[in-house]
């Protein structure tokens, strides 16, 4: 029997999606369908860290295994203070979902710490890094479950997991991914999300006849996927960025942003308050604001029921995981705005670390002409096998990637006999 199911937005996809799929393809179970909607697997531990005052502490760590019936868990730790099981358990199910809709042989898996890491120290956060890998140590591994970083987590602390989870089991690069190049990293991993954006981006406009040498792109959120996303539309797509910003507030200029001042701005001050490029606007404002193209790169639920009937952008392009709620999903869809869903457009950075696995695997490295070229390969295929689905289906580009993935899914665990 199952246990219930809370209605957030991924639960409502997931369960639209089995419902088209039970349309079309009768030979799947629709318990097993819905048995996709729940985790293997949820682990919850305390993680002690002495404090440089002498302190002792204990912050709440997670590890929510979704599903493993294509592959290793996936997914990466986040350091934030909204970390909790419910939110662990929804970028989970996402993940299994991503890994599915692009075709990599894993499954999904997502975790972290409720904590704020510009309160820790550079010992504490290595400390408290090294506790919650012990914790995890048995549950984790390069065949079982391959973490990988995500908000508020970096290169650094996924060294320290792979040094600290190699003391017990020998050098093993391949239990997590995002790694410094000195000790098993890939190359072409830090731009990855953001490289796979701008691929999404491109096929996206050039699906609805937007010219890219025109368009001019909002992107939400200043960190890694955004930053480099917005580079990458810019140099390569020839994109206008007109809208910039961080959690604080953000940038509009319709003649374009200078985007190396933006970043020089960022890299200083940690924000894009009193950069002189632009007019000084809220998210909710920058979220509105005239363009063609809206990425949003920040963290969850950003598009509302409320933003999503004024958001003027032709195409949104979905960069951070989760970020709009299901009312809002259907706002855009009546209003025709084109959504490439998170599970698609931002999967780019689990390629790459599908990559980094495989060369830690074969302890053999590759160049960046590969990574791209591989990347750019595997993003617009699943691209276009998702686009094929949404019009042979009629329904939208989020229902159409959640039936392709979770159809994978179920096949998978039919032949396995789970
Ligand atoms: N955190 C990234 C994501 O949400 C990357 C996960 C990974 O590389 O495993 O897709």
């Amino acid at each position: 029997m199952s246990t219930a199911i809370i209605r957030d937005a991924v639960t409502t996809y997931t369960l639209s999606a089995i419902e088209q799929i039970n349309g079309f393809d009768t030979t799947i179970d629709p318990d097993l369908l819905n048995a996709i909607a729940h985790s293997k697997r949820e682990i919850i531990v305390e993680v002690p860290l002495r404090r440089d005052d002498g302190k002792y502490v204990t912050f709440r760590g997670y590890r929510v295994q979704h599903n493993d019936a294509r592959g290793p868990f996936k997914g990466g730790l986040r350091f934030h203070p909204t970390v909790d099981l419910h939110e662990a358990r929804t970028l989970a199910h996402l993940m299994t979902l991503k890994t599915a809709v692009v075709n990599i042989p894993f499954g999904g898996g997502k975790g972290g710490i409720a904590c704020d890491p510009r309160q820790l120290s550079m010992r504490e956060l290595e400390t408290l890094t090294r506790n919650f890998t012990n914790l995890l140590s048995a549950n984790i591994g390069p065949r079982v479950d391959i973490p990988a970083p995500d908000v508020n987590t970096n290169p650094q602390i996924m060294a320290w997991i792979a040094d600290e989870y190699s003391k017990k089991h020998g050098q093993s690069w391949g239990v997590v991914t995002g790694k410094p190049l000195e000790m098993g990293g890939s190359v072409g991993r830090d731009e990855a999300t953001g490289r796979g954006v701008m691929y999404a981006t491109r096929e996206a406009a050039m699906e609805i006849g937007l010219n890219m040498t025109d368009a001019r792109v909002i992107i939400q959120g200043f960190g890694n996927v955004g930053s480099f996303a917005a580079r990458l539309i810019e140099q390569e797509l020839g994109g206008k960025i007109i809208g910039i910003s961080t959690s604080l507030g953000g940038i509009y200029n319709k003649h374009g942003i200078d985007l190396e001042r933006a970043e020089n701005h960022y890299a200083q001050f940690g924000n894009l308050k009193d950069f002189a490029g632009g007019e000084w606007l809220t998210n909710d404002e920058l979220l509105v604001s005239d363009c063609d193209i809206l990425i949003p790169a920040a963290l969850q639920k950003s598009i509302t029921k409320t933003n999503a009937k004024s958001i003027k952008a032709k195409i949104v392009v979905e960069g951070a995981n989760d970020c709009t709620e299901a009312e809002a999903d259907k706002i855009l869809s009546d209003r025709n705005i084109f959504v490439v869903p998170d599970i698609l457009a931002n999967a780019g950075g689990v390629v790459v670390s599908y990559f980094e696995w495989v060369q830690n695997l074969n302890n053999h490295y590759w160049g960046i002409a590969q990574v791209r070229g591989e990347l750019e390969r595997i993003m617009v295929s699943a691209y276009n096998h998702v686009s094929a689905v949404a019009k042979e289906r009629r329904h939208g580009m989020r229902v159409a990637s959640y039936s392709v993935a979770i159809e994978r899914v179920a096949k998978a665990m039919i032949l396995r006999g789970m």
